[in-house]
């Protein structure tokens, strides 16, 4: 690929700058169409955060793609936002057009899109959410705007759970928080509790989305749940990517349950951004090609 004097740029803002699948997912699939767009990543400092953005502005960028820790800090920064992003609370995708600045969130349709390859139809499901950080709250949104049953989030702090089964309420969606260690712990699934009044009752999970961490690091991978407390035809999801197959996932496979790794959300939100960006479908092979050879 030439670099010219009209190449357009595209990239991510972060701190720190961490590795990225990013510039490899975008960049291959910009060649494999003779884009002349080249996508790179920018380390952005908090205090720098408004001047990044209107430098990118000013040098005519097309867009970028935003990640910890400035994704609601950029909100203020943008001319306006994408409705399905306004509920999420954050924008991952910026796209620069006429010198106005539109922010998207591309995770939670992401993860959706990533569903729905997997032949799997979020409306009318109960769904059990492990985690209610920046990941869940954007899946958390996408699932209830495309009529999920139920939510059910699981977690470690409970202030954060409870602020986002507000928001899914609010939706029109039952949203219950619940600690996460009896499903780590306990053998017994919470799910079937006669007893339980109505509101407390929790639903026997359709999906189960680990939407924490846990699964990063291989050797020190814990329980988040049991999985013999499933149901039988339970669909279970990891956010992780890397690595691919997580301990989590492997026991479910086992067990029969149809499992979905964190490539397909990873591969769709970037298919996501590309089109915002472009204006073009994206070139999905090509894009799931590097990013396989850069997993
Ligand atoms: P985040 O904002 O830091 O949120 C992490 C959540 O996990 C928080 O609710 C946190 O609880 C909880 N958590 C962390 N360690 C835990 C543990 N040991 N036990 C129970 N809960 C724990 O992170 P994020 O951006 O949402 O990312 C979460 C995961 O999703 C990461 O693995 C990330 O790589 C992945 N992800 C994947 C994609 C994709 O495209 N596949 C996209 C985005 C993120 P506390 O609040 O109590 O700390």
């Amino acid at each position: 690929m030439v670099i010219d004097c009209r190449t357009k740029m595209v990239g991510l803002i972060g701190y720190p700058a961490k590795y990225s699948l990013s510039p490899a997912i975008h960049n291959g699939a910009f060649e494999a169409l003779g884009l002349n767009i080249v996508y790179s990543v920018f380390p952005v400092e908090p205090k720098n955060l408004e001047a990044a953005v209107k430098g990118m502005a000013a040098l005519g960028f097309l867009g970028f793609n935003v990640t910890i820790p400035h994704k609601r800090a950029v909100m203020p920064f943008l001319h306006s936002i994408d409705g399905e992003a306004e509920q999420i609370g954050a924008v991952n995708t910026v796209v620069i057009s006429d010198h106005q600045l539109i922010g998207y969130n591309t995770d939670g349709v992401g993860f959706i899109q990533a569903l729905e390859d997997g032949g799997i139809d979020a409306a009318g499901k109960n769904i059990l959410l492990l985690g209610a950080g920046g990941a869940a709250k954007a899946i958390a949104v996408a699932l209830a705007l495309r009529g999920a049953a139920s939510i059910t989030i699981a977690v470690r702090t409970l202030s954060k759970g409870k602020s986002l089964a507000e928001k899914i309420a609010g939706l029109g969606v039952k949203a219950t928080v619940i600690p996460i260690a009896p499903l780590t712990d306990s053998k017994k699934p919470i799910w079937y509790n006669e007893n339980a009044k109505e509101e407390n009752f929790i639903p026997p999970p359709d999906i189960v989305i680990n939407a924490t961490p846990v699964g990063m690091t291989p050797e020190e991978e814990t329980d988040l749940i049991k999985i013999e407390t499933l149901p039988q035809n339970c669909v279970v999801c990891d956010l992780v990517y890397g690595p691919q197959k997580t301990m989590l996932l492997e026991k479910a496979s086992d067990a029969g349950h149809v499992v979905l790794d964190g490539s397909g959300m990873l591969l769709h939100q970037g298919a996501k951004a590309f089109t915002l960006f472009t204006g073009i479908n994206a070139p999905l092979e090509a894009m799931k090609k590097n990013m396989a050879v850069a997993l």
